[in-house]
């Protein structure tokens, strides 16, 4: 086992892993840049090392200045979190050159998956059903509009090396596809560097359902069940659960499967989430795998009783899986918050600013992963996530009266956040029924517009 961690990310999940690292007797060394100086990760971890200025192209992917921080502190591994350097294959490459273990997977496997038209073409091999789409990116009008004939309006146009929502557009219509492609191309060139594009058949509210799978060194694939991640704001997560409430037991062991088979395929040596959407009809298509432990990884562990940042380290460092399928059992039921700095009541703009006061909720089966305090500043450099509310309930219904009960509590003075929107899906009968999909937070989305 490692001797010595350094965690290359900041917020609620450095001090996630930093917990976990303590509880497996890891020493820990964080991270921070000048606006995160006094971030609680800074504190936690056993040392800390300023990379550089709050900008995060000169701190959190400041390569040289991360690899500089392990070697004069004697790591020998690195945990990247999620975002930031996590599906980065040069980052892992180099951990690795530099004799690092890169907690994750291969950079190769990093590559192929990160290419969104590669990633599907390694599912389409692996026999893994898709989202019928290009099989290649498309650059010119008359390349689309020839894709668009054959799959049938809607389409989605989506940026190959995507990720976060951004660069996608739907069309409805010829007209729209041309005008749309010049922007999505100069879009994802914007935001990721590279304009490619490709196109799917746009799925009329499905839901989004991604299981989570762990594998090791040693040919063992295992999949931890499912995360219902349909409600979405602008293609972004917002409420997570699991089990999903539309999955019966034979559909899960199908989903499973099939992702279990993609992940075996591509000899994948870690932890990693296969996303898929499902129709009405229980039909359900692969989208794309993240290479890295998500957001919202603690819906899983809270249902399975297994710690995914734990099991990552230990595969990480070679160990073999401990448990087999057959022994992954699910308990009751689990939801998560997140709980943004953001204002609902104003097309969620970021509120960055000083917390006064803070009250963040706990009592039984309730989990706060958060790196928030009174008196704690809220940087403008960073994603908005100031806390994840996690709760744990025998049933469904259980659960959800906890979430009520523990949003009821979160005081977060002055600063506005997603709490009062969370409350008020929690409250609507289609969510309660659990009747959802990934276009059903629209319906709140207008009433807000309406009322500004
Ligand atoms: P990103 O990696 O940018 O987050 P994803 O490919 O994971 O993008 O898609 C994010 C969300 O966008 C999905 O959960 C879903 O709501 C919506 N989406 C993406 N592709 C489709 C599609 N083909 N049909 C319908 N919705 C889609």
């Amino acid at each position: 086992m490692f001797s010595k961690v350094l965690i290359a990310n900041r917020g609620e999940i450095a001090i996630r892993i930093i917990r976990a690292c303590k509880e497996m007797g890891i020493r820990t060394v964080a991270v921070y840049s000048e606006a995160d100086r006094n971030s609680l990760h800074v504190g936690f971890a056993d040392e800390a090392v300023c990379i550089g200025r709050s900008i995060s192209s000169d701190s959190y992917l400041n390569i040289s200045s991360i690899l500089s921080a392990a070697e004069i502190t004697d790591s020998d591994a690195i945990h990247p979190g999620y975002g930031f350097l996590s599906e980065n294959p040069h980052f892992a490459e180099v951990c690795e050159s530099c004799g690092i273990r890169f907690i994750g997977p291969s950079a190769e496997n990093i590559r192929k998956m990160g290419d969104k038209v590669q990633a599907k073409e390694t599912m389409r091999s692996a026999g893994v059903p898709l989202v019928p789409g290009s099989a290649a990116s498309v650059t010119t009008k008359e390349e689309a509009l020839e894709v668009a004939k054959k799959i049938g309006y809607p389409v989605i146009l989506k940026a190959k090396s995507g990720g976060g929502g951004k660069g996608m557009r739907v069309c409805h219509s010829d007209v729209r596809l041309v005008g749309a492609l010049f922007t999505a191309q100069s879009e994802a060139e914007a935001s990721f560097g590279d304009p490619s594009i490709y196109i799917e058949k746009f799925l009329v509210n499905p839901r989004h359902i991604e299981i989570q799978i762990a594998a090791d060194r040693y040919g063992n694939v295992i999949h931890l069940a499912e995360r219902d991640c349909s409600i979405q704001r602008r293609h972004q997560k917002l409420i997570e659960e699991a089990p999903s409430p539309a999955l019966s037991a034979r559909l899960r062991k199908k989903v499973g499967e099939a992702a279990v088979k993609g992940v075996r395929h591509m000899n994948y040596r870690t932890v990693g989430t296969m996303e898929f959407l499902m129709d009405a009809n229980g039909e359900f298509y692969f989208m794309e795998m993240n290479t890295r432990i998500q957001v919202e990884h603690p819906v899983t562990e809270e249902i399975t009783g297994i710690d995914l940042i734990k099991l990552q380290i230990e595969l990480a460092a070679g160990e073999k899986l401990k448990i087999r399928q057959e022994d992954v059992r699910i308990q009751g039921a689990a939801i998560e918050c997140r709980i943004n700095a953001e204002d609902p009541e104003n097309g969620f703009l970021p509120c960055p600013g000083t917390i006064e006061f803070c009250y963040v909720p706990g009592g039984r089966d309730v989990r706060a992963d958060t790196h928030i305090y009174s008196g704690y500043r809220i940087p403008p450099f960073y994603d908005s996530l100031l806390a994840k509310l996690i709760v744990r309930g025998e049933t469904r219904q259980d659960a959800l009266r906890k979430m009520h009960r523990a949003l009821g509590e979160f005081l977060v003075e002055p600063i506005k956040t997603t709490v009062p929107f969370c409350q008020q899906v929690l409250n609507d009968p289609d969510f309660q029924r659990g009747t959802y999909h990934t276009g059903y937070l629209e319906k709140f989305l207008r009433k807000e517009e309406e009322s500004i």
